[in-house]
């Protein structure tokens, strides 16, 4: 994918589809879109997966907090969804297994019926069936779980995986079939000739250059910012979406050295805590904070921060401290206003919602990672009709990701800074090879090395240096003063990529510092 190439693309034409927003929604329609034979332009306001999508716990799962909610059909069609990932992304997704601590007797029948009934409803596609562990085994595979009053665990099996680059795979996918994708082009407007949606504007935020681009079907997929699109199409739209923030805090892997990860289905204010092995550290989260406005560069509270540390303490035996923090993130999930129910909508499935407007555009919130496929085909399934497309079916099912390889083959790497590449790590590092420099280590705390900045800017549409640290790598979550550290040569890397000079490389370092500052906690 070549950025200067997909803005050639924009000569005039009608397109079937233009999507608004490259997240997981976004991206997932735009794959569904395209396979199905319909031309498709996906614009992107900052980078791939800058909002929500990189901000995620990482999980790919059926929810058990749904399953304790009674919401079984939502938690039938995540186990599904979850199971397909497994199959069209192996390189990306990996299984995961989970210990609910047992501190109190009632807890092992009530955890192990009910995950035994989550095991049911994966029918086929269950990864590996839940069972109950004692105390020496539960201490086994979570070495650092407080001991004072363990009886012993259940375990049970769902599935993790690296939501920025699964969004990276998903626009190359999207680009393999032929599609559009452009990042850094914000939609400013909508064009309505006649009342109906007939296309956008949209303005280049690198040129400055607008751009009036038509189509048959408009789809908005801007997650928390989904009003605002709507509000562009009527000013008098009723708000659909409830920004929810959720922070997670990264920690070095000697809070849990295992390859299992930790669930406490209820902490003491009633929400889920994770504890979760990931990319050589451990992440643990999250939170559930209603905010009034949203943001695209969330900042974690205070309080979030205290109360995560406060209940991780109550179940690791090595307590973590605000100066164990590697890094902090926040995101917000883009929840359906409960208002929002009350408008008519063309479609509702479990959590996510598709909404057309009476100018036809389709708006599609709610919703997941792990079901953003079944999210993007009753999106275009509904886009269709709007836009007199003819009638094709979906493909998605059966459709292997962008650099599909099987976590059986011996080629796969294991390590994950090159795992990520899947069928194309070998090229990625025949490249690497071929100059020594391009071997250096970015940072010693980060695992990635400089060429994979020059692969991230040729290969990934990487503009900055916040793309390449925080979403091409992860370098921004998995040490953020390490990737503060490293920005002035990501910069130099990037302007002998891009052709910029000093005053460019100054301007993105100092945007980067202030950003980056975001991610240690105050105080540290
Ligand atoms: C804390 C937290 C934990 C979560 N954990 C999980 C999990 O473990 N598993 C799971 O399955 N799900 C999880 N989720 C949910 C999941 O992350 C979200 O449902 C999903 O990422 C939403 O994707 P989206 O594409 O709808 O929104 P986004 O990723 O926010 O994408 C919307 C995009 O639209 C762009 N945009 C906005 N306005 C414009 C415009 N005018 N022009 C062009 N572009 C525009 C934005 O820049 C943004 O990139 C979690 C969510 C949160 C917040």
């Amino acid at each position: 994918m070549n950025r200067e190439q997909m803005i050639n693309c924009l000569d005039g034409r009608t397109w079937d589809v233009i999507v608004i927003g490259g997240g997981a929604t976004g991206l997932g329609v735009a794959v569904d879109a395209q396979t199905r034979g319909y031309q498709t332009l996906l614009l992107e306001q900052h980078d791939f997966a800058k909002g929500t999508s990189s901000r995620s716990t990482k999980l790919v799962h059926g929810g058990v907090r749904y399953l304790q909610q009674g919401n079984i059909a939502l938690v039938i069609e995540a186990l599904r969804e979850r199971g397909l990932l497994c199959r069209n992304a192996p390189h990306l997704v990996q299984h995961l297994a989970f210990v609910v601590p047992r501190y109190r007797w009632w807890e092992g029948p009530f955890y192990g019926i009910g995950l035994k009934l989550y095991d049911i409803l994966a029918g086929s596609l269950n990864l590996a069936p839940s069972r109950q562990l004692d105390r020496q085994e539960t201490i086994q595979r979570i070495p650092n779980i407080a001991t004072e009053h363990l009886i012993g665990g259940t375990m049970y099996h769902d599935a993790q995986f690296d939501d920025a680059r699964m969004a990276i795979t998903l626009a190359q996918t999207a680009a393999d079939h032929g599609a559009v994708l452009i990042n850094y082009l914000r939609v400013s407007g909508l064009i309505k000739p006649e009342g109906t949606v007939a296309g956008v504007q949209a303005v280049d935020a690198e040129s400055g250059r607008l751009y009036e681009l038509r189509a048959r079907v408009v789809i908005n997929a801007t997650g928390i910012f989904a009003d605002q699109v709507r509000c562009m199409d009527d000013t008098a739209a009723e708000p659909l979406v409830s920004p929810s923030q959720g922070v997670h805090l990264v920690l070095d892997r000697t809070f849990q050295p295992s390859e299992t990860a930790i669930m406490v289905p209820h902490t003491d204010d009633g929400r889920v805590l994770f504890v979760i092995p990931w990319h050589e550290r451990v992440l643990i989260g999250t939170t559930d904070t209603a905010m009034e406005r949203p943001e695209l560069e969330p900042r974690p509270l205070a309080e979030e921060v205290g109360f995560i540390l406060r209940n991780a303490a109550r179940y690791l035996e090595r307590d973590p401290a605000e100066t164990d923090i590697l890094s902090v993130f926040a995101g917000q999930r883009p929840l359906v206003h409960p208002n929002g129910l009350g408008v008519q909508t063309k479609s509702i499935s479990r959590e996510h919602m598709v909404v057309i407007s009476e100018s036809g555009l389709v708006t599609i919130v709610g919703g997941k990672w792990t079901t953003y496929r079944k999210m993007a085909q009753d999106t275009v399934d509904d886009a269709i009709a709007v836009g007199g497309l003819p009638e094709r079916p979906c493909v998605t099912e059966n459709l292997r990701v962008h650099g599909w390889m099987s976590r059986e083959d011996p080629a796969l790497p294991q390590a994950g800074h090159l795992q990520m590449y899947g069928a194309d790590a070998a090229a990625v590092q025949a490249f690497l090879a071929e100059d020594p420099a391009r071997t250096e280590l970015l940072h010693p705390q980060l695992p990635y090395v400089c060429g994979q900045v020059l692969w991230a800017v040729r290969h990934e549409m990487a503009r900055t240096i916040e793309d390449v640290l925080a979403r091409r790598t992860r370098s921004l979550l998995l040490d953020a003063r390490a990737a503060l550290a490293a920005a002035p040569r990501v910069a130099e890397l990037l302007a002998g990529e891009l052709g910029h000079d000093s005053v460019w490389i100054a301007s993105q370092i100092a945007q980067w510092r202030e950003l980056a500052r975001g991610y240690l906690p105050a105080g540290v």
